[in-house]
């Protein structure tokens, strides 16, 4: 018999992805859609219909010798990305809220039920959004239901209403430790719009049986919970015991490091996510790449590193930010970027930034440990930086872990690693 295939779908900010990999999780196939616009009667973007439609293309792009060895799917969609629907039909009742969509209206509210520094305390927070609404809309309230993006399109594959995964249902207030809403929350009156919660990748249902025949996936293909999309891309690097971290490396530097224990500090915005009987505990500095591109370009940035000695410390100490304010590690809005003294050499100069951002690195990782967290042993890297060879090796001098490339980025991967957790017969 052939192998099984588990396929993930990443529902990003600009577009989706898919990937299909087998039970050692190599990866088989992989894609990716623009979502199409759809303008509304208002002429605003219909998004609802965008996704549904792009959902479907990325099933139609999945290679049919493959979709019919495919055990499971899973999906990750945007954080916070919130939809109301009517429980009796499953369609949305009102345009959906995007995960960065903040309702400055429903702040106050939220504040004064929920415990002073808790997650949905931000205006762009789900529970922000779900009070928002529920402080607009009058006569469907009997009836609706909040889901999240990847609850939503997870729900048109398995059919079954009302179900969220913990990853996706934090930001509206859910405590996975005690696995349950808190009783502050269950005691207001939009509490039965709350899904119910499972663990990411957890088996929901069968794939209908319309889709399953119309694509040509087996029969006993099932369709397992979602997780947010930063999620899906720290699982897809594959850091599973404690101590293992992924640096992100993009226009800022995001570090998520699997701890044993659960960690919170609203002043550093640092929070944690569970993932199984673990917690994924992440920060955000403003330092990162885009002061280097400020400076330099990608094309300098290659020729000037080639030319570091990665082996020796640079004396040269910056606080490299774009822009005033820093939250991680350290919590100062005020905080100015310093970038000087500026040396004649480029090489030098750059040599002084990058261990400048890698000290930043370290700190941050120290801070986590002094908050309680499992200190770090190895880091994998992400984004753009991690192609930065010398980099990573001043890195491992200043931070004292081995650092590496992650193998694998995409949040699809992840998302397809989850589906494979999910299959009840994978191992
Ligand atoms: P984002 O998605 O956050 O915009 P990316 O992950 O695409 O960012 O990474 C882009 C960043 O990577 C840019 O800010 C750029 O300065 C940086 N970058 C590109 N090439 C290199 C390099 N060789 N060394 C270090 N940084 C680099």
């Amino acid at each position: 018999s052939k192998e099984r295939l588990y396929l993930g779908m990443d529902f990003g900010t600009s577009g989706a992805r898919y990937a299909v990999v087998d039970k050692q999780g190599t990866l088989h196939s992989e894609g990716k859609r623009e979502y199409p616009i759809y303008k509304n009667e208002e002429e605003t973007m219909d998004w609802v219909r965008s996704w549904r439609t792009t959902l479907f293309s990325l099933l139609e792009d999945v290679p049919s010798h493959l979709r019919s060895l495919v055990a499971s799917i899973s999906i990750d969609g945007t954080s916070a990305t919130t939809i109301i629907v009517d429980s009796n039909t499953g369609e949305p009742i009102w345009r959906p809220f995007l995960y960065n969509e903040s309702c400055p209206d429903a702040l106050p509210i939220v504040k004064s039920i929920a415990p002073p520094t808790h997650t949905v305390c931000s205006g762009s927070s789900t529970l922000c959004k779900l009070v928002s609404w529920w402080n607009i809309d009058g006569p469907r309230k009997e009836s609706a239901l909040l889901l999240h993006q990847a609850d939503w399109l997870l729900w048109l594959l398995h059919g079954k209403i009302g179900v969220t995964d913990y990853n996706n249902a934090l930001k509206v207030g859910y405590d996975p430790e005690s696995e349950s809403y808190p009783p502050w929350l269950l005691s207001q009156p939009y509490a039965k719009l709350l899904p119910s919660v499972s663990a990411p990748g957890a088996s929901i249902g069968h794939l209908k049986d319309d889709i399953r025949t119309q694509f040509g996936f087996p029969g006993d293909c099932v369709v397992c919970a979602g997780t947010t999309d930063s999620i899906a891309a720290f699982l897809a690097a594959r850091a599973t015991e404690p101590g293992k971290a992924v640096t992100s490396l993009g226009s800022t530097m995001a570090i998520k490091l699997l701890s044993n224990t659960r960690i919170e500090d609203a002043r550093f915005g640092v929070y944690s996510h569970r993932l199984e009987d673990k917690w994924l505990v992440g920060g955000a500095s403003n330092t990162g790449g885009a002061v280097l591109r400020q400076l330099f370009s990608d094309g300098q940035l290659e020729e000037l590193s080639e030319q570091i000695n990665p082996a020796e410390a640079s004396s040269l100490d910056y606080y490299p930010l774009k822009v005033v304010g820093e939250r991680f590690p350290v919590a100062d809005p005020d905080m100015a970027p310093r970038l000087h003294p500026r040396p004649e050499s480029d090489v030098e100069y750059l040599h002084g930034i990058l261990e400048s951002i890698a000290r930043i690195e370290a700190k941050a990782y120290n801070l986590l440990r002094d908050m309680g967290a499992s200190g770090v042993e190895q880091v994998f890297t992400a984004g753009g930086g991690a192609k930065n060879e010398k980099w990573m090796q001043i890195r491992e001098r200043v931070i004292g872990v081995p650092v590496s490339r992650a193998m694998q980025t995409e949040a699809a991967y992840g998302a397809a690693l989850l589906a494979l957790k999910g299959y009840p017969n994978a191992e």
